[in-house]
């Protein structure tokens, strides 16, 4: 049944909508429409100068029109008269296939037609730190360990229940918070659900941490590594595959009750990791969290190896119990879509191809890493990973017109890093 959204916004109370879309960098842009307004851009769409965002269109490009998905619907918990809706891009009729969200629903719809669904759940990570983007918000939080840190967490009570409660009159299942690893950090997790419904749901949460905490005098930041000392703010994903209400991934004859198809999932990943860094870390400062030396709290909880174990959370991938893994590789810049959209490329790469992941790794990869032999590597900066995902051809041609969109603003971006003076080149090389 179609929702009338002119109906629906009657119904609840809400006055303007928030037509929103991800670009290829991950920002979240938006037009504010009245509800008035809602029906002729239900059906048309919002329109939107598209070079003026991350999509790769230039200016001479015909209108760009963001059709609002009524299914995605969120009141904003802190204002509920606006209605958030994420939206699918078009231009003269067309879909725009390199955008984030359309790319994600043409794989979901390949999958499906395989008779497969992706579900997923993601553990976002992020700091609360002072609107200048320079100290933890919380100058008492200064433990050396401090992970689940029961006062540091209480101290940010109003914040984190504030989102909580939220996502609880959402429906969607929140069901732990709690401090993280770094001073300052915080992680909150809600229920896994279909891929398209995680990769909006982990948008929407994002805008929303950043909007409550700055209501509270404070800045949410995802960066993947903000403190070089502490710990990054990791994205980790768990996955699993379902055929109707079946878990294919499940089977308590395999190894760690995961099934054939479910390790051929995990070859697909493995065989091409290193190009999904360029989706999974996708800025220059993601390489300062994956391959990082280690924190002050002991651990960097991040991988620099293409490996894969048990239950044992030094390594890429960890299978934590039958029927699903944990792919520890993304972090807080990813975006969301992109994150979806990788790992169901190269996971059905692995089914179609019967990758197989290589032997199972049960060692503490942070102190006997240097001991495994023949492991790839992770790219070690953002123009290797790129470089990587140019020479993939399994998501070259799974993710299609996508991958020289993107690696084109990408590079664009690296060289615009690149142009920089930094105070470490002075240091290391003036009396060279
Ligand atoms: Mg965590």
């Amino acid at each position: 049944m179609t929702i009338d959204l002119e109906t629906v916004a009657r119904e609840r109370g809400i006055k303007s909508f928030l037509i929103s879309y991800s670009d290829l960098f991950g920002v979240q842009r938006a037009k504010l429409v009245p509800t008035a307004a809602i029906k002729g851009m239900q059906k048309s769409g919002a329109g939107f100068a598209g070079f003026a965002t991350w999509l790769d269109l230039t200016p001479a490009d015909a209108d760009l029109f963001a059709v609002p998905d009524p299914q995605s619907l969120i009141q904003l918990p802190w204002k509920p008269e606006v209605g958030w809706l994420a939206a699918d891009l078009w231009i003269d009729g067309r879909e725009v296939e390199q955008t984030p969200r359309n790319l994600l629903k043409k794989l979901k719809a390949d999958a499906a037609a395989k008779g497969f669904q992706l579900k997923t759940g993601v553990e976002c990570e992020f700091f609360l730190i002072t609107p200048d983007g320079h100290g933890i918000g919380d100058a008492a939080d200064r433990q050396e360990k401090p992970c689940y840190d029961q006062s540091a967490l209480m101290r940010q009570y109003d914040i984190i229940t504030e989102i909580s409660d939220a996502m609880l009159a959402l429906g969607w299942n929140p069901y732990q918070s709690d401090h993280e690893d770094a001073n300052g950090q915080f992680e909150m997790n809600w229920a896994y659900d279909d891929a398209l419904v995680t990769a909006d749901r982990h948008s929407f949460f994002k805008f929303m941490a950043k909007s409550i905490a700055e209501r509270h005098g404070l800045r949410a930041t995802f960066m993947p590594k903000p403190f070089i000392g502490l710990t990054g703010n990791g994205c980790h994903a768990h996955v699993s595959l379902w055929r109707d209400d079946k878990n294919l991934f499940e089977d308590e004859s395999g190894d760690l009750g995961v099934s054939a198809l479910g390790y051929n999932f995990i070859g697909g990943i493995i065989r091409s990791a290193d190009a999904l860094c360029a989706l999974f870390n996708p800025t220059v400062n993601s390489f300062k969290r994956i391959n990082a030396p280690r924190t002050v709290s002991g651990a960097t909880w991040a991988p620099n190896t293409v490996t894969y174990t048990g239950n044992n959370r030094t390594h890429m991938i960890r299978i934590p119990e039958a029927g699903r893994f944990e792919l520890r590789l993304a972090d807080g810049a990813a975006n969301p879509y992109l994150l979806q959209a990788g790992i169901l490329a190269a996971g059905l790469d692995g089914i179609e191809n019967k990758r197989e992941p290589g032997k199972r790794l049960d060692i503490n990869m942070y102190t006997d890493g240097h001991t495994v032999k023949n492991a790839k590597k992770l790219p070690l900066n953002l123009l290797d990973a790129l470089r990587a995902l140019q020479q993939n051809t399994v998501l070259k041609e799974r993710l299609g017109v996508f991958v020289p969109a993107y690696v084109k603003l990408k590079t664009e971006e690296w060289h615009s890093y690149a142009r920089h003076l930094t105070q470490w080149e002075r240091d290391a090389t003036l009396d060279c």
